[in-house]
Parts: C-alpha cells; structure tokens; sequence
C-alpha cells in the first residue's frame, strides 16, 4: 500500500495527558478502510463492555475516510464514533466540510481519545505535532466563536476546527460537533461525550500532500468521475416537469415518489440542496408532520405552507454557494437574512432534515424562523432532527394539557407558533428553565414530564426519528430499527429506493426494483443497500453520490492507494463493518427487540387520509428478512459464527 493513508493514529489519554502514536497494519486498513470502519475496529478493540458514555473510558473516535484530500469527487467527509450517550448503543456521526482533508494532510488517519481532562483545553495539531492546550477562554464560546478565537491564536486563517457549543459542554444528550461554521455529526449525541471529556475543539492544520500510488491514473479516473455525473436532465423530462407543476400536489397526494432522471436530480441538487424536496415530500407523505399525527397535504399544505419553506424560498436567502472538500455538487450555502426579528449576518442554508424538524413537524412556514433555528443549533452544538422533533414533542403535550403555562414559562406552545418555536429552542441550547427539561431529547422529556407524555415522544432507544416516513417508505422503519445506530435515514437501505432515488454508486452491484408496500423479499436488498451505505461513509464519501449516477470507486481506491480492490471485496468490506457495529451492541446487551418504532410511525392506528391513508406496516417481516439476508440472530442479535469466521471477526 503505498498511498490514500498517513499511516498513522493518534491516541491520546486525557487523564494522564499522555499521547502515543499507533500504526496499524496494512490488513486493518484493508478491512476496515477507514472513517466509521476504522472507528468500530479501534474502539471495539479497546474498550470494555458497559463503560458510563459519559464516563473517562468511553473512547471517542474523529477518523479520516480512506479518500479524504484526494481530489476525488465527493471525497470530504469524516466520521467521529462512541458510545451513544443518547441511546446506550453503538454511536457514530458523519460530517462534510474539509475537517476530514485537513487532519490526515495533519499526518493522521484519526485520533482516539479517552479520559477526563481536569480543565476545558483543546487540541492542535499541526503538521504532526499535536499538542494539548488550554481552553478555558474558549469553554462557553459558540462553535463560531471558537473556530474565529482558534484561528486567531494559532495564527492561521486556514486551520481547520471541530468543535462543541455551549449545548456539549452542559452534557445535553442531543448535542453534537460542528466544523466549518455549519457541517454537523450530529446524531448519537456525541457532541455530549466531547463535552464530558473536556475537549473543547481539535484543531488541525496539515500542509502535507496525501500520497497518491498512480497519480496519473488518478486524474484519469477523476475525470471519468466528472464525466459519469450527469448533469442535466433530459428536455422531455425539463419539458413534462413544467408541464406538470400546476397539478404537483394533486400528483404527489397519490404517494407517487419515483424522480425523473438523474440528471435532473444532480440539477436540482446543485440549484436548491436539499431544500429541493421539501414542499414535496411534505406534500406525498414522506416528511412527517405534526408530531407524525398530522397529514401533509392536509396539515401542511404545498400551496399556502410548505413551499414556503422549500426550493426558491430557502435559496433566496443565499449569498454564496457552499461545496465540502473535492465536491462539484455544492448543495450547501451561505445564508443571510437582511433584516426583521431573524435578521442574521451570515448562516449556513438549512437541509432538508432541519427545514421538515423545524417546519413541517411543528407546522410552522416561517422559513427565517427555520434558518435562525438552525444557526442556533450550529453554534450550540444541537442536532437539528432531535431539537425539532422535541420541540414538536412538547407542543403535543402542550395540546393534549401535559404541559401548560406553568411548565413552559409562558410560553405559548401551540402549533406553528413561531415566535414561540425559537424562544423554545432558545432555553433547549442554554438549558435555561423549561428548556432543561427538553434538552436530552423526547424520551428523557418525557420521563421527566410523566402524566402519558410518552405516548407523544417519538423516539427508537433515545433517539428522535429522522423526517422520512416509513407509512409512506416503509424500509425506513427497516433502517430505524435494525441499524446499530437507531433511528438513521442515512442506512436508510432500501427506503432510499423507495423514495424513488438511489443510494447505489456502482454499476456491478444489480438491484432488483422493490416495490413500496412489498414487506416480503426486501431483506437482501435491504442489506446490500445498508453494506454500500457504511462503505461510503468509510470510504470518506457523501451518500448523495448514487443519486448522480454510477461511479469507478473501485478505480479511484486502486490508483490511490496502489491496492487491487474489487466490487465484490467492498461489499464484505460493508458486511464486515456492519457486523462489528452491531457486535458492538450484542457486547452491551442491547438485542434486536429493544430497538422499538412507536406504534403511529408503524401506522397503528392508520392515518385516515392521505397518500398513506389506511396503511399499517408489516415491519416484523422486514426485520426477519433483513437479519436473515444479514446472517445475523433475531433472537440475540449476534452474527452467526460462519459470518464471523468468513469475515475474519472469529476472534471477536
Ligand atoms: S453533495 Fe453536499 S453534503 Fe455531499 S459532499 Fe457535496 S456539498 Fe457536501
């Protein structure tokens, strides 16, 4: 191997301040590849069963992917792992931006850190010297703040930051980690796990190429990338999509999700980001609303509420355009709102998951609302999906008299009420009076509420469901409750397919189409989806990439590192990644059955109206199938000792 890596990892014990080099051999990283694989291989290999997530032996995991700071297209992402604070299980959260790049330009593949730390303090590293120091004028300081104090001491505009807010440093269990202003790991709570270390940011500054085995067959197979994306759509589908617009809603009211082409989809991704879908999935069913009791199209409706949050109406407020590193989408943006009671200098656009957590789930079309809320969450260090969510959580509790005047400070929290949604949100991140109470998500909100507040708290073991609805998507259902990580729509397997996109960057992995209301015969589909999805993450790459087309992956890993790699191989590269996740859980004695979807998201009872009228899922049918196409136990959850064995896992 004689390329891709730096070879090298940092370990570093914050209770004895100690720091020690490791160097794993060329077969883990063959194995494992990197980011969340690697993760999963580090921290299951040194870390006890039953440890306190927010306890010193808890390891928390920042992991470069195989391709980060190769140019190739879609290659800037990185993974940070642990044990979830927020759900006992394993943990792991992926971020864009150019985190990733930098640190293994920085000379590291990834960093593992244990301990507590006496004192808030951060870490730099720069050009392989790392170092600790101290963060005390830092602890308190929003994710803005201390990326422009870091830059400033350390001299240099371009270090590169991840940090916490104010929210991980409380120990909130939805917090998360920021870099570059914007780029969230959001999910498992880990921001928290930070926050209970003491670490306040790693900084990183790496003037170091990433060493490249055939760079000429690199920028052959790059172009062949730029080539393969394809761009822009037919005319017929230009054409019969302005034809259509008119009946939109009537059209997505039937439930009908297939997208046109391609290249329409890279079109609308480079225009409006995520922001695209948002009015429309609202409109068909997949955005959850009103606390998932609501119907969109009649709750929410496309003409006079959710395209006021979707498309054009997001993307006015943009400034510049935003693309991770080596990204030639861009879906992200600067944003600015010029003035009013959200004016904000300068925001990052909200993607779709916050627009729907913040709009369509608490039924409010105030889309600088929505942007003020995601800025707050950026410089808190909150996870949009589960701030929005408890947020919505609280105004059905609010509805149903659980919660009243008293209990919320005054605050009137009925439906829509903007004013009200970020006053709330505002006491979440600061953890001020009401705002406690809701800061560790809805299911410790609703333990603390008691009264039946749990019959409102949508949640899989702690954490808030993402905003795809599995009535309308059921394989999501199959995702929420089979990945080790619950409640992900980013191993969202099949339930991407169903949505009418793909999650399948290669060519020679053929898929069967899987119909939507079809519960029997999806587990191999299912399973194959979910072993790409952890590869790309693994790989360092963004998970929109099968939506763009088919790419020569396999190519771009040999040029880089010099390896011969195949297809095949990075299918049971996916398998094997998934099988130690979910060893992971097994080891804490987490089984299949404590992972539960709440009754209404399985359609119990079924929404009356709308295009999921009538619908309960099969979802034991398709949990038996996926852990079968798995070779995993239903009953204990484990791998079956043949997988293990044909996985090279035996010893574990
Ligand atoms: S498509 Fe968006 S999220 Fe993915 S790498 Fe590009 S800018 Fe980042």
């Amino acid at each position: 191997m004689s390329g891709g890596y730096a070879r090298k990892i940092l370990n570093l014990d914050l209770s004895t301040e100690e720091m020690k080099e490791e160097r794993p051999e060329e077969k883990v990283y063959r194995d494992f590849l990197g980011g969340v694989g690697m993760g999963v291989w580090h921290v299951y290999n040194n870390q006890m069963a039953g440890v306190n997530p927010l306890g010193p032996e808890n390891i928390i995991g920042f992991i470069t992917g195989l391709l980060n700071g190769t140019n190739v297209p879609f290659s800037g992402r990185y993974t940070v792992v642990g044990k979830s604070p927020l759900t006992n299980t394993w943990g792991d959260a992926n971020s864009g931006g150019f985190f990733g790049p930098e640190l293994k330009q920085a000379g590291y593949d990834g960093i593992f850190i244990k301990g507590i730390s006496k004192k808030p303090v951060y870490l730099l590293i720069n050009d392989g010297k790392a170092e600790i120091r101290d963060a005390d004028h830092i602890w308190g300081k929003d994710t803005t703040e201390t990326l422009d104090i870091i830059r400033s001491e350390v001299g240099d505009e371009k270090v590169r930051v991840v940090s916490i807010g104010p929210s991980g440093e409380k120990l909130s269990l939805i917090s998360c980690i920021i870099n570059d202003r914007g780029r969230a790991a959001a999910r498992s709570g880990l921001g928290a796990v930070m926050g209970s270390k003491k670490v306040k940011a790693i900084a990183v500054r790496g003037t170091k190429r990433v060493p490249i085995d055939d760079p000429e067959r690199l920028k052959d197979v790059i172009d062949r990338m730029l080539k393969s994306l394809r761009r822009s759509s037919h005319p017929i589908t230009k054409l019969m999509m302005t034809l259509l617009k008119p009946i939109f809603p009537w059209i997505l009211r039937r439930g009908v999700t297939s997208m046109p082409d391609v290249g329409y989809i890279t079109e609308s991704m480079i225009k409006y980001g995520t922001a695209m879908g948002t009015s429309s999935s609202s409109e068909m069913g997949d955005a959850p609303c009103k606390n998932w009791a609501g119907v969109g199209y009649r709750d929410f409706p496309m003409r006079t509420k959710s395209y006021k949050i979707s498309d054009e109406n997001v993307i006015k407020y943009n400034e510049r355009k935003y693309a991770c590193a080596a990204c030639p989408i861009g879906c992200g943006a600067i944003v600015k709102i010029e003035k009013g009671s959200y004016a904000l200098e300068q925001g990052h656009k909200p993607e779709f998951e916050t627009l729907a957590s913040f709009g369509s789930m608490p039924l409010n079309d105030n889309v600088e609302s929505i942007i003020k809320c995601n800025d707050i969450c950026n410089r808190y260090g909150l996870d949009t999906i589960s701030a929005g969510a408890t947020i919505a959580f609280a105004m059905e509790c609010y509805e149903n008299n659980i919660l009243t005047k008293e209990d919320t400070d005054g605050i009137d929290l009925t439906w829509g009420n903007t004013e009200a949604i970020v006053r709330v949100l505002e006491k979440l991140a600061e953890k001020d009076g009401f705002g406690e109470l809701l800061s560790d998500g809805v299911k410790v909100a609703a333990e603390r509420i008691g009264k039946g507040a749990e019959k409102y708290a949508m949640h899989v073991h702690g954490q808030e469901i993402p905003m795809h609805d599995p009535r309308l998507n059921p394989s999501f259902a199959t995702a929420y409750v089979t990945d080790p990580t619950p409640a992900r729509h980013t191993r969202g397997g099949a339930g991407i397919f169903e949505i009418g996109l793909s999650s399948n960057p290669f060519k020679e992995v053929k898929l069967p189409r899987v119909k939507r209301f079809q519960y029997k015969g999806k587990g191999d589909v299912h399973a194959t989806l979910s072993k790409i999805q952890i590869t790309l993450d693994s790989l360092g790459m963004c998970q929109f990439l099968g939506y763009f087309g088919s790419f020569p992956i396999v190519d771009a890993m040999e040029a880089v590192t010099g390896l011969d790699f195949s297809t095949e191989e990075l299918m049971r590269t996916g398998d094997r990644i998934q099988a130690l996740r979910q060893l992971f859980n097994v080891r804490e004695g987490i089984r299949p059955s404590d992972f539960k979807l709440p009754d209404r998201i399985r359609g119990i009872p079924p929404l009356p109206v709308g295009p999921s009228a009538g619908k309960t899922i099969d979802l034991d049918t398709m949990v038996e199938d996926f852990y079968k196409a798995m070779d995993w136990s239903l009953e204990d959850g484990r791998p079956s000792e043949e997988k293990l064995k044909n996985l090279g896992l035996k010893e574990m």
